[in-house]
């Protein structure tokens, strides 16, 4: 889908309920058969490059990948709450056959060639609209590269349905948080849900280092990486909520939200005893943290 198209398919969604209350529907995929609790990821997807590279990064999620079917984990799908799906309402893709967009500009034809064809999950995508009265069905999305370049390394068959849980640009920090609670029963159908943005992320910055062909980390990203990894180890959630509130670091680590909120969807879906371990981190151009986790 080009940048137009896009543009024009974001002013066409319907203007989304803002006051509503979050409502539960905890019977609506009762249906469905249980399996053991599945884990969570957040995955620090940084440049779409990593589709094709073979780097410390995509190796990590090789490995990731590889030790869930090893464990017997195979999910049964998969949800990915993507940085790059932004809309005005939450949607959830009910596309039986989502095609792999290439949403950047810039790349080798390679990557635009490159082709995720994983099919979807419309049953599953409809029974996830019925968990919270917020989200609402559209087939007018596919995969976007906060999705598939990932997954082409934790799951390169392409053989797991996939669909994709938009971010509502408009809304306050606590709606993510809150709203990732309500998807909490997908884990225990064999859903596999993954927040795909990063914690860190100034193109901006990146770019302008990049040009002088500097590749250290800014002290301000190392020190915000830092600073919500401790606040991940210490349970303090609502901290990284109110992100805001942490100072200058943060304003440079968070220009924009849609990198930084797919990650309160991950943590949000977190139990209070889940175990969070660290997969992978560093901070690459300067300015894009990499830090990828686990819960459960
Ligand atoms: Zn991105």
């Amino acid at each position: 889908m080009d940048r137009k198209t896009f543009l024009k398919s974001l002013a066409l969604l319907p203007l989304a309920a803002c006051n509503m209350k979050i409502q539960e529907f905890p019977k609506a995929i009762e249906s469905l058969p249980r399996t053991d609790k599945m884990p969570v990821l957040f995955v620090g997807h940084g440049s779409p490059m990593n589709a094709l590279e073979d780097n410390a990064f995509t190796q990590s999620l090789k490995k990731l990948g590889g030790q869930f079917k090893k464990e017997g984990k195979k999910p049964a799908a998969i949800l990915v709450v993507s940085a790059h799906w932004l809309t005005r309402g939450t949607y959830v893709n009910v596309a039986p056959k989502p095609e792999t967009i290439h949403d950047f500009g810039g790349f080798p034809k390679e990557l635009f060639d490159a082709q995720y064809p994983a099919p979807g999950s419309p049953e599953l995508a409809k029974e996830t609209a019925k968990l919270s009265a917020l989200i609402h069905e559209s087939d007018d999305w596919g995969l976007d590269h906060g999705a598939w370049t990932i997954l082409m390394h934790l799951f390169p068959e392409a053989d797991i349905p996939v669909f994709q849980l938009s971010i509502d640009y408009y809304q306050p920090m606590s709606y993510h948080f809150d709203l990732a609670k309500q998807l909490q029963s997908l884990r225990e159908k064999g859903v596999l849900i993954i927040g795909s943005g990063n914690i860190v992320h100034n193109l901006r910055m990146s770019m302008a280092r990049l040009q002088t062909g500097d590749t250290r980390p800014y002290e301000w990203a190392t020190e915000f990486d830092t600073w919500v990894n401790e606040k991940i180890a210490g349970r303090d959630f609502q901290s990284l909520v109110t992100y805001e509130k942490a100072g200058e670091a943060g304003k440079l680590s968070v220009p924009t939200v849609d990198h930084y909120v797919p990650m309160l969807y991950s943590l949000g879906l977190a139990g209070e005893k889940e175990d969070i371990s660290q997969v992978y981190e560093e901070v690459t151009f300067g300015g894009i943290s990499m830090r990828t986790f686990q819960v459960g």
